[in-house]
This record gives structure tokens, C-alpha cells and sequence, in this order.
């Protein structure tokens, strides 16, 4: 059996009135992160995570911000078109592990959804996908809660 891994890291600035879109929930939040897409830092941190192991790039290039069919989308779907790449090079998920960093709202009462939503996606059960969520202290720029982090580690299996 061929094992490939890979990591993905992703950040997001975070303004008022926008919806804070993590793991495929949508949190309740007084700012949201700015992006082309619905920009959810966690789905794509773990999409390059699988680009990455599966050496098919990054997310960039295969949903290039600069393309109106990306605008706003979803990213449950960004997550299921790398998981139908992966897929074609006859790659499955062994496990998934990320973490994702900002200061506010606590998020860890809706991790089991994330799991939940990730691992239907990816054809796999939810102990495969393990998300934490951590502060920074309130330092930097995720403590003054200007923007948010995620990164993601993945085994693929061939
Ligand atoms: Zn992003």
C-alpha cells in the first residue's frame, strides 16, 4: 500500500457582517472571513492538505480566485471536487488532523457537525477527522481577532 502525506495552512481576515463559515457549519459571529469564496480557512487548509499528499498542487490552482464560477461558492464543494481529484489518482483518506486558530467564537461545542459534514464528504467516519481549535493568546493577528488560521494534516493510501 502506497501512504503519501501532506499539509495545508490557510488564513482568512475576518471583517464585521460577514457569515464565519468553518468546517462546513456555519457559526454564529459577528465577523466572518473575507474571501472570493465562502471562505472557510478549515476546508481549505484540508483541501491543499490532500492536494499535497496526493502531489496535484494547491488550491490556487485548481479554483483560481479569479474565476467568477468560484465566487461565493461553497466550500463543501471545493472540498468534494479535491476529494474527486484524489480520487481519480486512486487515493483514499486514512485520517485527517487539523487545527484551527482564532480568538473568538469558541467553536468547540460544533466540531462533532464538522467531523460529521468532512467525513461524508470524504467517503470516511468521523474518528478519521479530527479538528481541534486553539487561541493565540490573544497575540498577533488572530488574538486581535483581525483573522484566523487552519492548518490540516493528511494520510492518503493508494
Ligand atoms: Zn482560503
Amino acid at each position: 500500500m502506497n501512504l503519501r502525506t501532506g499539509q495545508g495552512i490557510d488564513f482568512h481576515r475576518l471583517e464585521r457582517g460577514l457569515n464565519l463559515w468553518l468546517g462546513g457549519i456555519l457559526i454564529p459571529s459577528d465577523k466572518g472571513c473575507k474571501a472570493h469564496s465562502d471562505g472557510d480557512v478549515l476546508l481549505h487548509a484540508i483541501c491543499d492538505a490532500m492536494l499535497g499528499a496526493a502531489g496535484l498542487g494547491d488550491i490556487g490552482q485548481h479554483f483560481p480566485d479569479t474565476r467568477q464560477e468560484f465566487k461565493g461558492i461553497d466550500s463543501k464543494i471545493l472540498l468534494k471536487k479535491t476529494y474527486e481529484l484524489i480520487k481519480g489518482k486512486g487515493f483514499l483518506i486514512v485520517n485527517i488532523d487539523s487545527t484551527v486558530c482564532l480568538e473568538k467564537p469558541k467553536i468547540a461545542g460544533f466540531i462533532p457537525e464538522m467531523r460529521s459534514v468532512i467525513s461524508d464528504i470524504l467517503e470516511t467516519t468521523p474518528e478519521n477527522i479530527s479538528v481541534k481549535a486553539t487561541t493565540t493568546e490573544k497575540l498577533g493577528f488572530t488574538g486581535r481577532e483581525e483573522g484566523i488560521v487552519a492548518m490540516a494534516v493528511v494520510l492518503l493510501k493508494q
